[in-house]
């Protein structure tokens, strides 16, 4: 068994966005040479996402409102968690968003549906912060 391990890296100028990284996880992949296995994409931060859906800029749109709906940034005084810091509302918006996802890979390319491509979901920006994509197979 094969497997290799990368980061990558992102410093998001706004304090929310949803960036398509496909791209990048299909480049680790061709890296990897591994042809049969799966890739695993989390995010290494507690407020911050990795998540699988359309890329289509509408339901980027829905998901943003969707979440300020949920858990608005603002007051940030409504939030035990911040006392020193201003984000709570982001590491609850992660959690809904969810940690990782697992692709499988058939024959060297990612075993997806039509419509599914991957995504980094920042919610508490304007600072580096990184995802790991661990490849296992052969
Ligand atoms: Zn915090």
């Amino acid at each position: 068994m094969k497997s290799y391990r990368k980061e990558l890296w992102f410093n998001v100028k706004k304090r929310r966005e949803f960036i398509h990284i496909t791209p990048q996880v299909e480049e680790c992949i061709r890296e990897s040479g591994i042809k049969e296995g799966f890739v695993l994409v989390n995010a290494m931060h507690i407020t911050a996402s990795v998540f699988i859906n359309d890329n289509e800029s509408g339901l980027h749109h829905d998901y943003e409102k969707w979440l300020e709906g949920l858990a608005p940034h603002a007051p940030t005084s409504q939030y035990r968690h911040n006392v020193g810091e201003d984000n709570a509302d982001a590491h609850l918006k992660r959690t809904v968003m969810g940690r990782e996802v697992v692709v499988a890979i058939t024959n060297g390319e990612l075993d997806f549906g039509t419509w599914e491509r991957i995504f980094y979901g920042e919610f508490d920006g304007r600072r580096k912060k990184r995802v790991l994509v661990k490849i296992i197979g052969e």
